[in-house]
């Protein structure tokens, strides 16, 4: 069977069922898949020395003969050591290597192999343990640059090596080029082969670092053209200008409006009055008061003669905003309505009628606000809210419901989770961006710590004394992994809370709410614990966007570790919501040094732009917002907090290679096209 890119891992010499299913854990199935496996990091094993000019403590490279059989000891049941003395012409070595009894016979007296370990010891005599050991010759793990890849169960490096190396031989010449030959040779960049090669055995750090390069830049290139793509349905239109006094809006607030709340707000009505799209991004930390933004958008579009449309992620979120603006928008004589999945029929067919009729001018909702039936007479504003929760292809097919002719409605896109500046330049690269950095008067510091699980007994202490004082709780439950089926955070959340209603707090009124709920449940839950009916809530993530109760001040974040950095940023934000000192405990009883760095981050600051900083640094951008959540290829090799230069430069490039060729439709951009519409549509695929 000759190999192709799809040609199942199977091929390869040494790979049968069993670990043709450990690989898929690693989503390796074909041979595309295994030479696209790169590796997590690389080991400099190309120093080579003699015996006696190895130095104490320095890992390198040796060639030595083994001088006489090794010897194996069994210490005591689950320790073996197998002893070998190597030679060279200038010194000894003696090497113990613990539990791989097996290579007191694959190590062969009389044979040279070469050993890569730290050695210890001095002059001609040394000493290695646990070394890596290879017939001389071979090549592979010793004497160059190893490549270091992410294992599972049953996949170890030796495996991925060997396997690697057959697939590249096999296919590397198969690999279709995704970048245009004019585009590679203007940016310098090498062939596709010449790339997968040296990304998995760089000959030296130099040939790595012209490999990567190449990669990244592909990656970058092709996430630019698709959004590129994704974006041109809108940038060429037209929109109706929108403009209006909005005076006794700013009277009507019980509040000043801060400095950056009025800037943002200026800017955006400057965009709308365009006869072009606005397409404008509000960046601002959680409770930093974008609503308030938005209402004004809102207001200006609907006393233009306009409609506009709020969308929010969740029911709960789009009923809190409902809550919140409708009676102010009323109030300045705007009939707004609420449009959920929730909303009950008859009152649904009500509401589209009179969309459809324009007379209702504001609606708020879910993804109701895009279902086929809902029809605009004249939307002229689109705001959508924690924007980063929707994909890209659901933001602009709101956009479409108010496509009329050439017109398009102006787009204004909120996100409470901070973006790093690079990040935000590739999801919004060609959006406007305000900042609202600064909170409103009075906000409290959340003081933030980091336990273990061995502290429980105090926090609930420590909780008692909060609601005695008149305060309210969130707990937050464990998320379940998907695998582990739905059911369980069901039982999570409500076994959990039953057991603190009877065992810690039987005085107060345990609550709890989760996904799994209905959404007329979740609400009456909510606000009953909004109202004070319930003291301590126990919960999934659904509380994590917007959410806004303030009289809670503590709110306790179960197996932490399990959440992104910014996540948690979120989940801190419900609380301090009030004028009440607020707290944030996170449990955790994750050893791992990254994890506490990670919780300690937290501690340490409340900028959810320094956080989401660090979240990016630490979790890389792939994971940044989740796949699911963001609908964009996963990024394998960009990393976003050094490869700024090289993002401009693959920025331009396609922006270059659209405006050649919109469509890619040359012959020459064909492959182009192919790879950047798999990727797409691979994210889109994760999107459901
Ligand atoms: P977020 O940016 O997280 O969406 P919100 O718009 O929900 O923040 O605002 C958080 C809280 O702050 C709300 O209760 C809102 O009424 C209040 N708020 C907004 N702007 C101001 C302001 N300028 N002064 C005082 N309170 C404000
Ligand atoms: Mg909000």
């Amino acid at each position: 069977m000759a190999a192709e890119l799809g040609t199942d891992v199977r091929y390869i010499k040494g790979i049968g069922e069993q670990r043709a299913k450990a690989l898929g854990k690693l989503e390796i199935r074909t041979l595309r898949d295994l030479i696209s496996y790169f590796p997590r990091a690389y080991e400099d094993r190309s120093v080579l020395r003699e015996i006696r000019d190895l130095r104490d403590g320095e890992a390198a490279c040796v060639s030595a003969m083994v001088a006489a059989p090794p010897t194996l000891s069994r210490i005591r049941k689950g320790l073996d050591l197998v002893k070998l003395r190597a030679v060279d012409a200038t010194g000894v070595l003696d090497i113990t290597y613990f539990n791989q009894s097996y290579l007191k016979d694959n190590l062969l007296p009389g044979e040279t192999y070469l050993f890569y370990g730290k050695a210890e010891g001095a002059g001609g005599r040394k000493k290695m343990v646990n070394p890596v050991a290879e017939k001389e010759g071979a090549g592979l793990l010793c004497g160059r640059i190893v490549p270091i890849y992410a294992l599972t169960a049953g996949v170890s490096q030796g495996l991925l090596i060997k396997s690697i190396v057959q697939g590249l031989a096999a296919c590397r010449d198969l690999l279709p080029d995704p970048l245009p030959d004019e585009v590679r040779q203007a940016h310098d960049l090498c062939h596709i082969g010449y790339a997968y090669d040296h990304i998995h055995f760089p000959e030296s750090e130099e040939t790595l670092s012209i490999a990567r390069r190449r990669l990244v830049f592909e990656e970058l290139f092709l996430l630019t053209l698709g959004l590129g793509k994704l974006r041109s349905r809108r940038s060429q239109a037209a929109a109706q200008p929108c403009g209006a006094d909005i005076g006794d809006f700013y009277d009507t607030l019980p509040f000043a409006l801060t400095g950056a709340q009025r800037r943002a707000i200026g800017e955006i009505l400057e965009d709308m009055k365009a006869p072009r799209p606005m397409n404008r991004l509000v960046q601002g930390d959680v409770g930093s008061g974008k609503t308030m933004v938005a209402a004004a958008a809102l207001l200006t579009a609907a006393r233009s003669g306009l409609q506009a449309a709020l969308m929010a992620p969740t029911s709960i979120l789009a009923e809190q905003h409902y809550k919140g603006l409708g009676p102010l928008l009323e109030s300045l004589g705007v009939r707004c309505a609420l449009l959920t999945g929730a909303t009950p029929a008859k009152t649904r067919r009500s509401i589209l009628e009179q969309l459809r009729d324009g007379s209702i001018q504001v609606v708020i909702g879910t993804h109701a606000l895009i279902s086929e039936d809902v029809v605009y007479r004249d939307l002229g504003l689109v705001v959508t809210d924690e924007q980063h929760r929707f994909g890209v292809d659901q933001r602009s097919a709101l956009s479409e419901k108010g496509r009329v002719g050439e017109t398009q409605p102006h787009l204004l896109v909120m996100s409470a989770t901070p973006i790093p500046r690079t990040l935000a330049l590739i999801i919004y690269g060609d959006l406007d961006v305000s900042v609202i950095d600064q909170l409103p008067p009075g906000r409290q510091h959340i003081s933030t710590s980091a336990v273990d699980g061995s502290y429980r007994p105090r926090i609930y202490e420590f909780l008692r004394k909060e609601i005695q004082a008149g305060r309210q709780a969130y707990i937050i439950c464990p998320m379940v992994d998907q695998e582990e089926g739905a059911g369980d955070e069901r039982k999570a959340v409500t076994e959990y809370a039953v057991q603190l209603q009877e065992e810690v707090f039987p005085q107060w009124k345990v609550a709890f709410v989760h996904g799994k709920m209905k959404p007329k449940e979740k609400e009456a839950v909510m606000a009953a614990f909004s109202a004070g009916e319930s003291q301590i809530l126990v919960s999934t993530t659904v509380v994590e966007v917007g959410v806004d109760v303030p009289n809670a001040s503590v709110i306790v974040i179960e197996n932490a570790e399990r959440f992104g950095l910014s996540q948690l940023h979120q989940l801190r934000g419900r609380v301090g919501r009030g004028s009440h000192k607020s707290y944030c405990i996170l449990i955790s009883d994750n050893e791992n040094e990254e994890t506490r760095e990670r919780l300690r981050v937290m501690t340490r600051t409340g900028d959810g732009f320094q956080i989401a900083e660090e979240d990016l640094r630490l979790r890389g951008p792939g994971d940044f917002f989740g796949r699911r959540q963001h609908g964009l290829p996963a990024m394998k090799m960009a990393d976003l907090s050094c490869d700024m230069a090289l993002l401009k430069e693959a920025q331009t490039a396609a922006r270059r290679l659209l405006a050649e060729d919109p469509e890619l439709a040359e012959p020459r951009h064909r492959l182009t096209r192919k790879r950047m519409a798999e990727l797409f549509d691979e994210a889109a695929g994760a999107l459901n």
